[in-house]
């Protein structure tokens, strides 16, 4: 028997469920599971690619002052509290090392991101998971849950899987009731999508403990390259850049992030054929007898009368080389999350839905 012990925390640690990709037998599969841009990539970013792997033998530059001033002056922030990382999995990971250990607690709600409990344990702190009310965050319930060792709060808003938001005034009385010494983690790795929410960063401005997170992944269509960036309070992401690897960021992630920062048309042409195909998923789904709220996100959230009814769905869009992600694992035995497509991709969702419907 070995004597090598791991840190504490790190063999609780279930491994991450990424979206399926493959299904043997289909030619044209359509993978909806992972909330991915049905349009790619920005052809900006591609270029920026292709131009900075001409580089590839160069160290990137380590303070990445070209894409903050990208992302700033998008976003109206002040790059000097921008912190970029490997994704916004990278930005979590580095608060909650940074502010966390054994014996600290760290709240997050039931249908919250599936990283959370991963990178909790990851710094030997404490999860401590609290339900939702009717799939949206409980203000009151989260601050019930609120003790001495309670390092960081996380929020993951608008929701995933759920697709609900937390409106603005609720996060604002969660920032301004949580103990001082309490950091608030608004996770917007969906905030564009969401029709006038900033994404947590009025409180990320003016807190001293809020912090924002958002990502290249999702409306950019760049997951495969995986950046995402925090926005908190001066002190906050001082501490936090001592701890991030100086070259974590590559010279072609660094170049397409800032081509895709750029590029505005293409965050208006994502947003709005989003919101377009959103509507008649939804609007589908319902006239079919599903349940589903309204999204605020790129995917809509079915919800089956059971597991075995949604499992029955699965099949059959599986049948139709549909890809959709099963959310068990997020309180959702009996839901489906699809991502939103474009037109002709949702064409073949709500053909896949009604055939399954009318004749499954
Ligand atoms: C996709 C997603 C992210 C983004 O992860 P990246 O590491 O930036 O790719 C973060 N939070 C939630 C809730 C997500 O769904």
């Amino acid at each position: 028997m070995t004597k090598i012990k791991p840190q504490p925390g790190i063999m609780e640690i279930a491994l991450y469920q990424g979206g399926a990709s493959q299904l043997p037998g289909h030619n044209d599969v359509l993978k909806l599971s992972s909330n991915e841009n049905p349009l790619g990539p920005p052809s900006s970013a591609m270029k920026a690619v292709a131009e900075a792997a001409a580089q590839l033998h160069r160290y990137p530059p380590t303070d990445h002052a070209e894409l903050r001033a990208a992302i700033a002056d998008l976003w109206s922030l002040d790059p000097e509290r921008i912190l970029c990382g490997v994704g916004s999995d990278e930005v979590l990971q580095i608060v909650i090392q940074a502010y966390a250990g054994v014996g600290d607690e760290i709240i997050f709600t039931e249908h919250g991101f599936s990283m959370y409990p991963i990178l909790t344990h990851m710094a030997g702190a404490t999860p401590v998971c609290v339900p939702e009310k009717n799939r949206v965050v409980d203000v009151d319930t989260v601050l019930a849950a609120v003790t001495d060792k309670t390092r960081l709060v996380l929020i993951t808003n608008p929701g995933n899987p759920t697709g609900t938001v937390l409106p603005e005034g609720e996060l604002e009385r969660l920032a301004d009731a949580l103990p001082a010494d309490v950091i608030l983690v608004i996770d917007g790795a969906y905030t564009e999508y969401a029709e006038g929410f900033d994404g947590g960063a009025a409180l990320a401005e003016t807190r001293p403990n809020v912090l924002m997170t958002r990502t290249f992944s999702k409306v950019y269509g760049l997951g495969g390259l995986r950046i995402g960036w925090g926005y908190g309070p001066q002190e906050m992401i001082d501490v936090m850049r001592r701890i991030r690897q100086p070259f974590n960021l590559s010279g072609v992630q660094l170049a397409a992030a800032e081509a895709a920062a750029k590029d505005r048309d293409w965050l208006r042409t994502c947003v709005d054929l989003n919101a377009e195909q959103r509507s008649r998923l939804t609007d589908a789904v319902r006239q079919l007898g599903l349940a589903c709220d309204d999204s605020s996100a790129n995917f809509v959230l079915v919800r089956c009368a059971d597991a075995a009814e949604a499992d029955a769905a699965d099949q059959a869009f599986k049948a139709a080389g549909i890809l959709i992600r099963r959310v068990p694992g997020y309180g959702f035995p009996e839901g489906l999350r699809i991502t939103v497509g474009d037109a002709r991709q949702t064409d073949r969702v709500i053909a896949a839905l009604t055939n399954w419907r009318t004749t499954g």
